[in-house]
């Protein structure tokens, strides 16, 4: 069994201050396949002691430094592509094809798109024509508190982790204690990439823990959330206090409007949509809108997509599903399946227990949900596992209504061939993100949501600017 006990803390690997052993469970096999250690309050303390005594040095080093370390980061983590797989699929369990490609590649398109967008950002800009000693300073926050979920383990580590060091800041990153292992191995990578003691720290533990005592720590100017709206609401209360920025990337329940004259493989697509990651992202488009006319068709598909998927081990190769995380999750959506049922809608794929051929490991049934009306718990609450919802509507009214009608607004997905159809939905739904006809963003597109889907912008130049404070400067010498 892996023991990684040891915090990244000043440069260096440190002992806990005090022992508190916390199992990583396998979800293929629910054996544990590593044992770390939850942070005390101590551990905080010394890692963001030592962020903040970097802070000075690392935020006035040329920008150019920062880049030249960021680069070696770059290489690195690529060099070492194979182990962060591995670890994501023990820890989390996404298949091993799928972690190689989509969630070790999320980190490393990350860090790229980063390194592009930072080599033209200017830290220094004038206000206008008008004012010409003014200028508006782009300063780094300060030390960063990130506290990080396991969905997508590296895709949110780089997001937070790269604008922040690019700009100047110093941090303390906290993992999720569920997957720890691919953020260890990432401490690994910045040990190896050289960079300056005390610029990036890392603490595993809990969110009553750790997660709490950076959110409430004076000398932490902000944190960088990603997780539940529930742990959210809870960073922003405990953060008060201090007056940090506190930059949320919450839940959601995406609404994916299938119009009449929506192309011919969109049900399929937005079903698999749904499945990735065994329905495990913030932006899985979980309740898919169909008009009247294509309703009954989608409805086949997607039982037809259910039903071919193949459900398998996480260290398998090949293009299946994997498990769910934990047994936390997998009792959670169990739950919210027979709550589907017991509301009246029509299971037309799936269903509650384990896959056929699985009695261990956290496997869920490729599930789906028709003539689900907006207001039942399945279509309210964010399920996080594979499971479709499908609902009908008439009207392009109607179909606004209903995908506005929910507490979160991350992303939202419109399907149809008519152009000016699918400019007015982009402007009336309420959503951070609207993808349309299966085009995903482009690459330094911010990624973020509204209400209960929080409010931070990752990604791109906005996902740079996250980690700045504005200073307005007058008197500026002329040039
Ligand atoms: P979670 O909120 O339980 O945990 C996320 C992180 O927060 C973990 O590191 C956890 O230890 C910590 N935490 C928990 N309670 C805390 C508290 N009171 N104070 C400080 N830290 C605390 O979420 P999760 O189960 O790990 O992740 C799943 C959730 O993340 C889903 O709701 C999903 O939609 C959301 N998510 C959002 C995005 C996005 O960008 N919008 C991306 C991925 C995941």
């Amino acid at each position: 069994m892996i023991e990684k006990r040891q915090f990244y803390i000043d440069g260096r690997w440190v002992d806990p201050a005090r022992a508190n052993d916390f199992d990583v469970i396998d979800p293929s096999t629910e054996e544990p396949c590593a044992v770390i250690s939850l942070g005390d309050r101590a551990d905080t303390d010394a890692a963001v002691a030592a962020a903040c005594a970097a802070f000075p040095g690392w935020s006035f080093a040329a920008k150019q430094e920062r880049l030249v370390l960021l680069k070696k980061l770059y290489d690195v983590y690529k060099a070492r592509a194979e182990d962060m797989a591995q670890a994501i699929t023990a820890e989390m369990g996404a298949p091993i094809d799928m972690s190689r490609e989509q969630q070790v590649g999320a980190g490393l398109w990350h860090i790229k798109n980063f390194l592009r967008a930072y080599e033209t950002f200017d830290h220094v800009r004038p206000l206008g024509p008008h004012a010409p000693t003014d200028r508006i300073i782009y300063e780094p926050i300060g030390v960063v508190g990130m506290i990080t979920p396991w969905n997508w383990p590296m895709n949110q580590v780089t997001l937070k982790v790269i604008p922040a060091l690019a700009v100047g800041c110093t941090c303390v990153l906290k993992p999720s204690e569920i997957a720890p292992l691919s953020s260890l191995l990432f401490a690994e990578f910045v040990d190896q990439a050289g960079f300056p003691k005390g610029v990036f720290n890392l603490v595993n533990g809990d969110g009553p823990g750790v997660g709490t005592q950076l959110s409430r720590h004076p000398d932490v100017e902000m944190i960088s959330f990603t997780g539940s709206t529930r742990a959210g609401a809870l960073i922003s209360k405990n953060a008060a206090d201090t007056f940090k920025r506190v930059s949320l990337e919450l839940g959601g329940k995406g609404a994916n409007i299938i119009f009449d004259d929506a192309d011919e493989k969109a049900v399929k697509r937005g079903t698999l949509h749904v499945f990735n990651n065994t329905g495990q992202s913030c932006n899985a488009p979980t309740r898919m809108l169909v008009q009247r006319g294509r309703y009954d068709a989608a409805v086949e598909t997607a039982r037809e997509v259910a039903e071919k998927m193949a459900v398998g081990n996480a260290h398998d190769a090949g293009r299946h599903m994997g498990p769910v995380v934990s047994e936390t999750q997998y009792a959670k959506i169990q739950d919210l399946i027979q709550t589907g049922i017991d509301e009246g809608a029509r299971l037309v794929a799936g269903g509650t227990g384990r896959p056929e051929g699985f009695n261990r490991g956290y496997f869920v049934r490729p599930t789906v949900f028709a003539d689900v009306s907006n207001d039942m718990t399945i279509a309210r609450e964010e399920i996080f596992g594979p499971v479709l919802s499908i609902l009908p509507f008439e009207t392009e009214d109607e179909a606004i209504a209903i995908a506005n009608d929910t507490p979160y607004g991350l992303t939202n997905y419109v399907q149809s061939t008519d152009d000016a159809r699918r400019v007015r939905l982009a402007r009336r739904l309420n959503a951070g993100m609207i993808e349309m006809n299966g085009q995903s963003r482009g690459a330094g597109s911010p990624f973020g949501g509204v209400k209960a889907s929080g409010n931070g912008r990752e990604g791109g130049v906005w996902g740079i600017e996250e980690f700045c404070e504005v200073k307005a400067v007058s008197g500026w010498a002329a040039e």
